[in-house]
């Protein structure tokens, strides 16, 4: 008879780590599976009074509610000892195990969702979409160094809960990335084609241990490859930058001063943005402050909400540049549109400033 419950559904990601641990240890029988919409949904008081964060998966145990999938997993490993106990059976392993898992709570989960969630807010600390991939890709890397060098689980011969944690997440990863590639892949590709474009050797090899071998994994990630198919035919993609939407406009002038090609006198320079002395000053002081990445914006009028980041940026370099060049009082301008006065389309705000200007402008 169940004695527990939890609310999930079958897409979701971190329910999915709960449901390989029930799956692995054949609890179903104990803890059955229902949808959140049985309180009423995630928001509802029913639910908040047992989850005050109003999210996915919360296992009710009797009366006692627990949230958070690694909190669940590890309330059903202490309470129910059949079926494997996920922990490995050297020290050295346990530990790669929990620095997996701590990798993939702390610095994965947060991230994850800059591969297909609508702006504005979602890329965190980073300035953009490509900023946050960019990131998550370098984590896949340090998940490889941890991992196993000749498995078949993560950390060796027996599964352990970064299995069940970092699945359900590279189902994610593998179906999403290729997306973001550069150049996209042919549609045809093998998911295994994919895999082997963002994973190295060993999580490679995990994952064909996964998806071919392991029953319960194969069941958990056919679930959530159902959510993910349904993404696709929704039009997930259509207007997220760099997945559906790619800056198609062909290079300017600004590209070959970013290249190098033709030279600039540059005044600012980071990661994101570059500034330089416009060739035809308007004033005794006129830079061009602009994003190394044009990333669509061949004008403000093509900003939306992926670019705000790059934007913001944008203004704060501006002030910068004008301080450094000695400028108390200074114009900001960017031009949209030719009737607008705009000749490159790359945006560019001018920074302009070291004599009295006008206004209104003409
Ligand atoms: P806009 O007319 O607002 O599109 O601004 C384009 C600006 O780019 C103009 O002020 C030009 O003088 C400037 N510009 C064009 N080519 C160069 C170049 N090679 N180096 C520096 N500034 C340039």
């Amino acid at each position: 008879m169940h004695t527990s419950t939890l609310y999930d559904i079958p897409v979701s990601n971190h329910g999915a780590r709960v449901r390989y641990l029930l799956y692995k240890k054949g609890l179903e029988n104990d803890v059955q599976i229902q949808s959140p919409g049985k309180l009423g949904g995630l928001k509802s008081p029913e639910y908040t009074g047992l989850n005050p964060q109003g999210k996915m998966p919360l296992l009710v145990d009797d009366e006692f509610a627990v949230w958070e999938a690694d909190a669940i997993c590890r309330h059903i490993l202490d309470k129910h000892a059949t079926g494997p106990s996920f922990l490995p059976a050297t020290l050295e392993a346990r530990s790669t195990s929990e620095m997996l898992c701590r990798l993939h709570d702390a610095y994965i989960g947060p991230i994850q969702g800059a591969m297909y969630r609508a702006p504005p807010g979602v890329f965190g600390k980073f300035i953009s979409r490509r900023a946050a991939i960019d990131e998550l890709l370098e984590q896949l890397k340090v998940a490889e160094s941890l991992a196993h060098p000749t498995g078949p689980y993560l950390t060796g011969p027996d599964v352990s809960l970064a299995d069940a944690t970092l699945m359900p997440t590279m189902v994610f990863f593998l179906h999403i990335l290729p997306k973001y590639a550069e150049s996209a892949p042919a549609p045809t590709a093998e998911p295994l084609d994919a895999a082997a474009g963002a994973l190295g050797p060993r999580l490679l090899k995990w994952w064909v241990h996964m998806s071919q071998v392991d029953a319960e994994a194969m069941r958990v990630i056919e679930e959530l490859k159902g959510g993910l198919d349904k993404w696709d035919e929704q039009g997930r993609w259509d207007t997220l930058l760099g997945a559906g939407v790619r800056d198609a406009e062909p290079p300017t002038i600004f590209d070959m001063i970013l290249s190098g090609k033709i030279p600039s006198e540059i005044v600012y320079e980071d990661d994101v943005a570059i500034a330089f002395k416009d060739i035809a000053p308007a004033a005794p002081t006129h830079c061009l402050v602009i994003p190394r990445r044009r990333d669509g914006l061949s004008g403000l009028g093509a900003a939306t909400g992926e670019h705000a980041g790059v934007l913001g940026h944008l203004m704060v370099v501006a002030a910068q540049v004008a301080k450094e060049q000695g400028l108390e009082d200074f114009r900001v301008v960017t031009n949209c549109g030719p009737s607008a006065g705009q000749t490159v389309p790359h945006i560019h705000l001018h920074v302009i400033g070291g004599r009295d200007l006008t206004w209104p402008p003409g």
